[in-house]
C-alpha cells in the first residue's frame, strides 16, 4: 500500500472559479481579492484582512509597519517553522528564542518573560500543527510590557481557545496558504487584524509605497498616483484569490474530517502507549498536522521504517536554533531550550487530509505500531 502524505482537496468548484478570475479584466489584485479579503475577515471575526504573496511576506511587512529594525529583539519559539525566525532576522532585529511547553509544544508562554529586555519589541506565538498558543497569557504579557503580538497562524484558520480565535487577541495575525496549508492558492498569504492604522501602513508596504491600487487608478479615470513610502510588492492577486474563495464555505467541514482523523490516531495511539501533542482545554484545534513523540533514538528508523512501508511522513520541525545558520547566528551564547530539542529530535508528522481513506489510516497506525515495538 502506499499513502501519500499529503493530497489537496482542490476540485471542479474551485476550476471554474479560476477560469472566471481568468476571463475578467482583471488578473491582478482586483475585485476579487478585495472580497476574499472582507469575507475572509468576516470568517474570523477580525475588522480588516489584507492578501499577500505568502506567510513571509506578509510577517516580514507587519515587523516593518511595527518599525522593527536593527538593535530590536522579537521573541520566537525554536520548534516551528524556520520562516517565522527568518522574518526578523530580515528585519534586522534579533531573534531571541523561547521553549515550547512538553504537552503541547507550542510556545511556553511561562518562559517569556525572562527573555523580556528593554530592546524586545514583540513576540510571535505560533500555533503548532493548529492547537492554538495561550494567547491570553501572552497578550497579558504583551500588555504589561508593551510589546506586539504577531501571531503565526500558518497552521491555524479554523481553531479557537478560550472561545477566542485567530486576531481576536494579538495586533495582527499573520496565515499561509502554501500548497500544503488548510486552505491553499499555491503560494498565498493574509493579515487580519483590528488596527485600521496596521492595515493601511500595509496596504502601501505591499504595492511600492504606491497611494492607489490597480484597481483605484483604472477605475473609470486616469488618476495621477503618489509614492508616499518605500514600499515592497506582495500583493495576492485575483487568480489567487478565485481559488481560495469556494475553500473559505469548507474550511469547517474539512476541519471536522482532520478531526475524526486525529480522534482516531489518538485512541489507536493511547492504547499502544505512543506519545503525541496533546490539545490543551478550551481549545479547539485546525488539525493542520498531526505528529507523534517517539523515543530520539529510533526516530530517524522509525522515519525509515514507514517510508519503506510507504507511508509518507515528514518532520515538523527539528528546533530551528539548531539548524546551521542559526547555530552561527548564535555563536557565543548559551541557549536554554531543551523541550525544543526533544521534540525535534523525536517528532514524526503523519499523513493528515480530507482525502485520507479508513483503509489508510487504518494501515498508517498498524504500521506505526510495528515501527514502534519493533
Ligand atoms: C508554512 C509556514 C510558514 C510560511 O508560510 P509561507 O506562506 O510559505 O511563507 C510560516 N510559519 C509556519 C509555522 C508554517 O508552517
Amino acid at each position: 500500500m502506499k499513502v501519500e502524505f499529503f493530497k489537496h482537496n482542490i476540485t471542479q468548484e474551485e476550476i471554474d472559479s479560476v477560469a472566471q478570475a481568468m476571463r475578467s479584466t482583471f488578473l491582478t489584485a482586483g475585485p476579487v481579492t478585495k472580497r476574499f479579503e472582507e469575507e475572509f475577515a468576516k470568517k474570523l471575526g477580525v475588522n480588516h484582512a489584507l492578501g499577500m504573496t505568502s506567510w513571509t511576506t506578509a510577517a516580514f511587512l507587519v515587523l516593518k509597519a511595527w518599525d522593527i529594525k536593527e538593535g530590536d529583539e522579537v521573541i520566537v519559539p525554536s520548534m516551528t517553522f524556520i520562516a517565522t525566525a527568518n522574518v526578523v532576522v530580515q528585519t534586522g532585529a534579533k531573534v531571541v528564542f523561547c521553549d515550547s511547553e512538553g504537552s503541547t509544544g507550542n510556545l511556553d508562554a511561562s518562559k517569556i518573560e525572562s527573555l523580556i529586555t528593554p530592546r524586545t519589541k514583540a513576540i510571535i506565538p505560533v500555533h503548532l500543527y493548529g492547537h492554538m498558543c495561550d494567547m491570553k497569557a501572552i497578550k497579558a504579557l504583551a500588555n504589561k510590557y508593551n510589546l506586539k503580538v504577531l501571531e503565526d497562524c500558518a497552521h491555524c484558520i479554523e481553531g479557537t481557545r478560550d472561545g477566542r480565535g485567530p486576531g481576536q487577541n494579538s495586533d495582527a495575525a499573520v496565515f499561509s496558504f502554501y500548497a500544503t496549508k488548510n486552505m491553499t492558492c499555491g503560494e498565498g498569504g493574509a493579515v487580519a487584524t483590528n488596527d485600521v492604522n496596521l492595515i493601511e501602513r500595509l496596504r502601501l508596504l505591499r504595492l511600492h509605497g504606491m497611494s492607489k491600487s490597480a484597481a483605484d487608478r483604472y477605475h473609470g479615470n486616469y488618476q495621477h498616483w503618489d509614492m508616499e513610502l518605500l514600499g515592497y510588492k506582495a500583493n495576492m492577486n485575483d487568480i489567487q484569490a478565485s481559488m481560495l474563495m469556494p475553500q473559505l464555505n469548507k474550511i469547517d467541514e474539512f476541519r471536522a474530517r482532520r478531526e475524526e482523523i486525529c480522534r482516531y490516531y489518538e485512541s489507536r495511539f493511547d492504547a499502544a502507549g505512543i506519545r503525541f501533542p496533546v490539545v490543551a482545554p478550551g481549545t479547539t484545534s485546525a488539525r493542520h498536522l498531526f505528529t507523534i513523540w517517539v523515543d530520539p533514538k529510533r526516530r530517524d528508523l522509525m522515519l525509515d521504517r514507514l517510508q519503506k512501508a510507504g507511508i509518507g511522513v515528514a518532520v515538523n520541525y527539528r528546533a530551528v536554533h539548531q539548524l546551521s545558520f542559526y547555530k552561527k547566528y548564535l555563536e557565543g551564547q548559551t541557549v536554554n531550550l531543551p523541550i525544543a530539542e526533544q521534540i525535534g529530535n523525536s517528532t514524526i508528522t503523519l499523513p493528515l487530509y480530507v482525502k485520507l481513506t479508513q483503509e489508510e489510516l487504518s494501515y498508517v497506525v498498524d504500521q506505526v505500531i510495528k515501527a514502534f515495538h519493533g
